[in-house]
């Protein structure tokens, strides 16, 4: 996938665009704690469906790398898991 151009989202608001909303779920309370990054889900931001590469949406670990593709959409990025190579992103790896 393209990148066009990614920037840290640090979880202190909805920023860029607004395309990190803060998250809530219906089955989830917002103290519970994500498997991922260990913090209260409350903590976290949301990309809703139609702007991300993922279905149903996707979660946003404080501090993880928000991605732009060329075709408009978004997908979060754990930290220590995001890089780039060339504009090109492997997404998952
Ligand atoms: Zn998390």
């Amino acid at each position: 996938m393209k990148v066009k151009e990614a920037h840290r989202w640090d979880g202190m608001e909805e920023t860029e665009g607004r395309v990190v909303r803060y998250y809530r779920h219906p089955q989830h309370e917002g103290e519970a704690i994500c498997h991922i990054c260990e913090k209260p889900l409350h903590e976290h931001g949301f990309i809703d469906a139609p702007n991300t590469v993922f279905d149903g949406g996707q979660p946003v670990c404080p501090g993880s790398w928000i991605v732009e593709l060329q075709d408009g959409r978004f997908f979060a990025q754990r930290e220590e898991v995001f890089y780039l190579r060339s504009d090109e992103l492997c997404v998952g790896c």
